[in-house]
């Protein structure tokens, strides 16, 4: 049996980034500190954080202690969060990626200029949730093609003639390019349309790897979190091309699965631990 590791799998630079400054910040060990949602979407590293004694919260009035520390999570919040973060003089650290930062400045810059703002994402994501909050109050996030039509809708009704499309970081590239076609067919040449590609190059890589890996063996198996997006999209890559499982840590893999399987692909998403990928690659090849 052949197992192929995607040279792209696992943490990316925004995680990488989030996981390494939140561990400096306990090992300082002055006061408790908290973090608003999941830092990244992977269940062993928040166990390892927990363990290391950071408190998970949902809402910021869970910190009751006039002086902690709040870590901003790599995907970014709501800016009125952090707004009331530091009202309440709470020692905040932003581990918000910077590639995220990014599409928030774009969202501001055009946001002033009198655009409405096409977002393509999941509408519940954390990130789109934060992204939202700088688009002031002309936008529309669209999750599918079959939303196009309602968002012109919208986009039309609100009289502005200028309109910037962008995505979530972690959006699939194939419907992203398919959605900016079809809004484009749909508008006609007096609207000014600015069309900006906010998928971030590791995500765009990755899945581009997943493809090519997929095309070739019997079996690819998606090592990251249920819950995160970029995982999920690398699974619903795989299955379009080959047999494929998603699971979270060797544990949950079942390498019975793979008798009589020739070629095994592995790939993880962006807050995969390598650890956890070399884990999975092991179970597999010792089932030879
Ligand atoms: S996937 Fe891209 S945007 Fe998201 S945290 Fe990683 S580097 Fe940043």
């Amino acid at each position: 049996m052949e197992v192929l590791v995607g040279k792209k799998a696992g943490f990316c630079f925004g995680v990488n980034r989030a996981v390494e400054i939140c561990l400096n910040e306990i090992n300082k060990n002055d006061k408790t500190t908290y973090c608003l949602g999941e830092l990244v979407h992977n269940k062993d590293v928040i166990n390892n954080l927990k363990e290391k004694g950071v408190i998970f919260i949902s809402n910021i009035d869970e910190i009751k202690e006039e002086s902690a520390r709040l870590v901003i999570r790599a995907h970014g919040v709501d800016k009125e969060i952090i707004n009331q973060a530091k009202e309440r003089d709470l020692d905040v650290i932003d581990l918000t990626c910077p590639l995220v930062k990014k599409i928030h400045d774009i969202a501001e810059e055009y946001c002033k200029k009198d655009f409405f703002i096409i977002l393509i994402g999941n509408n519940e994501h954390p990130e789109i949730v934060g992204t939202k909050s700088h688009c002031g109050k002309n936008y529309f996030v669209i999750e599918d093609e079959d939303k196009v039509l309602e968002a012109l809708y919208y986009f039309q009704t609100s009289g502005i003639k200028n309109l910037l499309v962008i995505s979530q970081t972690t959006f699939s590239l194939n419907k992203f390019d398919k959605i900016v076609k079809d809004i484009e067919e749909e508008l006609d040449s007096s609207i000014n349309i600015i069309v900006k590609n906010t998928i971030c190059n590791a995500t765009e890589e990755r899945q581009k790897e997943t493809e090519e890996l997929a095309r070739q063996v019997d079996y690819m198996i998606i090592v990251g979190g249920k819950n995160s997006s970029n995982t999920k999209k690398l699974f619903e890559i795989s299955e379009a091309y080959t047999n494929a499982i998603l699971v979270e840590n060797s544990k949950e893999l079942d390498s019975n699965l793979f008798i009589n399987t020739e070629k095994i692909g592995i790939m993880a998403g962006a807050s995969t631990p390598f650890e956890i990928i070399e884990e999975v690659r092991k179970k597999i090849s010792e089932k030879e």
